[in-house]
């Protein structure tokens, strides 16, 4: 069984944490401050991708970014997912139950409600959705795109920018 709180790079440890997981900046809260993991909201989610900023750590990208897809998103070539940092993305891999398999199942999306996070398109984006095999998929940019099949979703794509490497994301 792997480490499930892994050490938080010096570059987040400013960052909030809960029970030992550092909290990306993308993650929205309830109005008491709890931390929503595995939920995204519209508003975040497109600040974070237009503004090309790492979803954890929210710093401007660099030269080399990393987005997470599941076989879906690797046939459509976009995910709405935010892209990530480097040193965020190993972070990620160590430390997110979703990445690392430990989630069988995302979060029901019925959270949201109970957060007073509208119920759009956004919070729905991982809505319930059965665990896949994820990739970390390395690029220098992407395009930000309308998603092609979730109305009104944003989403990056690298149609346009050849993937450096597709790493599978080992299961744990
Ligand atoms: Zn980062």
């Amino acid at each position: 069984m792997s480490n499930q709180r892994p050490d938080i790079p010096v570059h987040l440890r400013r960052r909030p944490t809960s029970a030992g997981l550092v909290v990306p900046v993308a993650t929205p809260r309830t109005a008491d401050g709890q931390p929503l993991f595995g939920l995204l909201e519209n508003f975040r989610q497109r600040h974070l991708l237009t503004r090309r900023l790492c979803q954890i750590c929210g710093q401007p990208l660099g030269e080399r970014l990393i987005v997470f897809a599941r076989p879906a998103d690797l046939l459509l070539h976009c995910t709405s997912e935010p892209a990530l940092c480097p040193p965020c993305a190993a972070y990620s891999i160590r430390a997110c139950p979703m990445l690392s398999g430990r989630l069988e199942h995302y979060r029901r999306q019925t959270r949201s409600g109970v957060a007073g996070i509208a119920a759009d398109t956004g919070s729905e984006l991982r809505a319930d959705a059965p665990a896949d095999a994820w990739c970390a998929v390395w690029l220098r940019d992407y395009d930000v795109v309308t998603h092609p099949v979730r109305d009104q979703v944003l989403a990056a794509s690298w149609l346009r920018h050849p993937p450096l490497t597709i790493r599978p994301i080992p299961a744990r």
